[in-house]
């Protein structure tokens, strides 16, 4: 017992997070395997009851081996309560993401806290419905996961900078009844400092089931989320959208060395 407690000391320097919450699992075993067997153990008991007189049945008093035993169960318990609750607030940490937005056509800024894998609470839900309502009908909607997933990984990748949005929900009459910015799926969008290529490369390269479009005149970058459609690129220039475009290719065709694992938002 002696050398595994050694053992988690040691490795408790070189991994001082996780061995934490490991050495309070241990800890806890540990302690609990060593009151039981210390209670069961006849050498533990004193060799005057055994040798002597019979020792006299004890019934509704527990004794003091009894106490023992119950104190380290509930030190266990509390040591795994622990180490359950700060894994999870490690995990909290890593997996959100401050997103600091700036609305184009109001001149506003805000921050929002979004998941990376798209998750938000009720009251970040509201914040970004308003933030991202259509301007032109003044309707809102809420904003997909997937997007929101992709909005957080776009923040995550560029830390510190913010993120300029022209549109997102779009619900007014004109909006094509297929457009994913009219199903709050699409956000329009560029980065000060930033050149849009390298996002769209990016967002492209990262991801399936999106749309991705470049607008080099108004200089932003369309994405969207579409879930179980095929992927589509496209530029923009002169009022018309010219599809399956060069760079989509180019892109998605780098090495190993830059190219990462494709994947579906928030996956
Ligand atoms: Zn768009």
């Amino acid at each position: 017992m002696r050398r595994i407690s050694l053992r988690v000391l040691l490795n408790m320097q070189t991994y001082p997070r996780f061995m934490r919450l490991l050495g309070n699992i241990v800890l806890a075993v540990v302690v609990t395997a060593s009151a039981t067997a210390n209670a069961k153990s006849p050498s533990a008991r004193p060799r005057a009851a055994i040798s002597e007189s019979p020792a006299p049945l004890k019934h509704a008093v527990p004794d003091e081996d009894t106490v023992a035993v119950e104190t380290q169960v509930s030190l266990a318990a509390w040591a795994l309560r622990a180490a359950r609750e700060q894994a999870a607030a490690a995990i909290g940490i890593a997996t959100r993401v401050e997103v600091k937005l700036f609305d184009v056509n109001q001149q506003q800024a805000a921050s929002v806290w979004i998941g990376l894998d798209g998750s938000i609470d009720d009251a970040t839900a509201k914040e970004i419905t308003r933030l991202f309502m259509c301007r032109r009908s003044g309707r809102e909607r809420s904003i997909d996961r997937g997007t929101l997933a992709m909005l957080a990984d776009v923040a995550a990748h560029y830390p510190d900078k913010t993120i300029e949005y022209v549109s997102a929900y779009r619900g007014n009459a004109e909006e094509s009844r297929t457009s994913p910015h009219r199903a709050g799926r699409a956000i329009d969008f560029r980065i000060h400092g930033v050149n849009p290529t390298e996002i769209r490369d990016y967002l492209w390269r990262t991801y399936r089931e999106v749309g991705i479009g470049w607008y080099p005149q108004e200089s932003f970058i369309h994405m969207d989320h579409r879930p179980g459609e095929k992927d589509i690129a496209w530029t923009f220039i002169k009022g018309d959208n010219i599809y399956n475009p060069g760079w989509a290719a180019v892109a998605r065709s780098k090495d190993g060395k830059t190219a990462p694992v494709r994947r579906e938002p928030g996956v």
